[in-house]
């Protein structure tokens, strides 16, 4: 199932992409008679992923059961218009879509977790994971437009894995990480390297405005059994920049979510942004900046693709 959060008639809501349709999760669901049978006890999902997600497996059984049961109707043209005009179906195009968890509680980063971007950088790979934080305002929607930052030059994609945490846990054992995640998504963790760079803390150039494009859809586990097994590509401008293989992380998906909640809490909703691979724009000769008019591309095997149009300011 493929979650998203999108604005429509000046609403945000949680929906799920069905074919070309966008279905609203809560109005669909208030149609349904079978909440009783995945043990659901409120009248209808929640209208936001946030709540969604707080709500947890039952919750996503309910909006599984929601999107197969509408599927008929969709398929028929009366039907479907129907729905459309009770805002419970959209067709694709008439919804923006936005971060698929729009205001995460969290969002966790790791440094040089693919050990030739490490090298790239001029670094040892890493022995214990790096993290850095990301605020939400520093999210961007797919496909909406990067705008070039004014204060910079050096401005840079990173093709990540991005996971979402769909169950609460704190200590969590590696053995049973890969329950308290609830999907996967694209993050493209563009970088001002010359900010990042001015201190030995990276935050103020991993936090530019909207400078963190997610999504498009949250993709659930049932679709991605294995999140090392996955093929990062980015192409920018029609070039191939990045390509790699998930299981050549140093530090797996599973491993990160046990290191990070000895620490700190993992709530549904966070976000953990795995580590981009070789091939950034820095570590190219001459350097490979971002500039207006790019198109950055980053594929996900499963995880649809995040395309980002580059502006200038
Ligand atoms: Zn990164």
């Amino acid at each position: 199932m493929r979650l998203v959060t999108y604005a429509a008639r000046g609403q945000i809501r949680a929906g799920a992409l069905e074919g070309d349709w966008v279905v609203d999760l809560g109005r669909a669901s208030r149609l349904r008679e079978a909440r009783a049978s995945v043990g659901w006890r409120g009248a209808a999902l929640p209208s936001s992923m946030s709540r969604l997600l707080a709500n947890g497996d039952g919750a996503i059984a309910l909006a599984r059961e929601t999107v197969a049961a509408i599927g008929p109707a969709l398929a028929d043209p009366a039907r479907a218009e129907t729905l459309r005009q009770d805002g419970i179906a959209w067709a694709r195009g008439e919804v923006r879509l936005l971060p698929p968890v729009p205001t995460p509680p969290k969002i966790i980063c790791v440094g040089r977790n693919y050990a030739e971007h490490a090298r790239e950088g001029g670094a040892a790979p890493p022995e214990i994971p790096i993290y850095f934080g990301r605020f939400p305002h520093s999210l961007l929607a797919p496909g909406a437009p990067y705008v070039l930052p004014r204060a910079s030059t050096q401005v840079d994609f990173e093709g990540e894995l991005a996971v979402v945490i769909g169950r609460t846990g704190h200590q969590v054992d590696e053995a049973r990480a890969l329950e308290h995640v609830a999907g996967y998504t694209i993050f493209n963790d563009i970088s001002i390297r010359d900010f990042q760079r001015r201190t030995s803390q990276w935050m103020i150039g991993k936090n530019f405005d909207r400078s963190g494009p997610l999504g498009p859809a949250l993709v659930t586990c049932d679709e991605i059994p294995d999140p090392q097994r996955l093929t990062v590509t980015v192409d920018v401008s029609g070039e191939r920049m990045q390509e790699a293989d998930t299981r050549t992380m140093i530090f797996s998906v599973a491993y990160l979510i046990a290191d990070v909640s000895r620490a700190l809490t993992l709530e549904p909703g966070d976000i953990i942004a795995t580590g981009t691979p070789s091939g950034v724009g820095f570590a190219r000769t001459p350097p490979r900046w971002l500039r207006a008019g790019d198109v950055v591309r980053v594929s996900i095997t499963g995880l649809d693709v995040l395309e980002t149009p580059v502006v200038a300011a």
